[in-house]
Formats: structure tokens, sequence, C-alpha cells
């Protein structure tokens, strides 16, 4: 599984990386660090994946079964 995280479309509430601090950190300005990145996520860390982009309200984070033609 990948996630992807749409940079536009993130406003900084900073749900995700507060559910899931292990897969996700926060920038200087409340932003998710990670933003505009699109990375595989390992098993182990899935759950973790599905509760963060379950938190954002601006559907910011996408779960791809296959990698992105751009990744
Ligand atoms: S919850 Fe969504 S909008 Fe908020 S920091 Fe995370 S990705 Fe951005």
């Amino acid at each position: 599984m990948f996630i992807s995280i749409d940079a536009e479309k993130c406003m900084g509430h900073g749900r995700c990386y507060s559910v899931a601090p292990d897969l996700l950190s926060d920038d200087d300005e409340g932003f998710v660090a990670e933003r505009g990145r699109c990375w595989q996520v390992p098993d182990e860390q899935l759950d973790l994946a599905y509760e963060a982009a379950d938190a954002c309200p601006e559907s910011a984070i996408a779960l791809l079964e296959t990698a992105p033609a751009d990744a």
C-alpha cells in the first residue's frame, strides 16, 4: 500500500500526525512534514496509515494499491 499526501489540500490541521506519530511528523508551521510525498507503507504501519487518512478533514491523504506513475 502506498500513502500519498497532497500538498495543496493539506491545511495543517495536524490530525494525521497526532493519530499516527510513528508514521507522520509535523513541520515548523504545523503542516504534515511529508506533504507532497508518496511512499510505500510498511505492513506494520498500515493501521496508522488508515487512521491518518480517516482523520484528515481535507481528504489530503490517499491510500493507493499501486504506486502512481509519477512516484
Ligand atoms: S490532517 Fe490533513 S490537513 Fe491536517 S496536517 Fe494532516 S494531511 Fe494536512
